[in-house]
């Protein structure tokens, strides 16, 4: 299954009755295992949480210390979906420079960014990441 479909199955599980917005990543380890995520809303709106979120979760639990290769976030409405700031922050502590993160929409529309290029200069206690 392709990371799109990953992302497609994953963001229709998505808990999102208050925006409406249903958002699914789906990610790729550097040795080729696959974890997905939904955005996960709550009634106190604070306590929410992004798809990218979920995801590392799954990731972390299932393959400690693994490394994040590429990245799919795939969102609704005209633009395509990038990632919020937090969630660039957390996703970098998970890839490196040259990680992958594919930003598309329900129509395909496609922009794919280089981790860096998303949070350049990250803030980050272990360099050799
Ligand atoms: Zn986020």
């Amino acid at each position: 299954m392709s990371l799109r479909q990953l992302a497609e199955s994953a963001r229709s599980k998505a808990h999102a009755p208050y925006s409406n917005f249903h958002v699914g990543v789906a990610l790729e380890t550097v040795d080729g295992q696959t974890f997905v995520g939904a955005n996960m809303e709550n009634a106190s709106y604070p306590e929410g949480w992004c798809a990218e979120t979920t995801a590392i979760a799954h990731m972390q639990m299932a393959a400690p210390g693994a490394r994040i290769k590429r990245v799919l976030v795939l969102g609704q409405g005209e633009g395509v979906l990038t990632p919020c700031g937090g969630c660039r922050q957390r996703l970098s502590e998970f890839s490196s420079a040259d990680t992958l993160v594919e930003c598309t929409n329900l129509k395909g529309d496609t922009r794919t960014f280089r981790m860096d290029e998303l949070l350049p200069a990250a803030f980050d206690l272990d360099p050799s990441h």
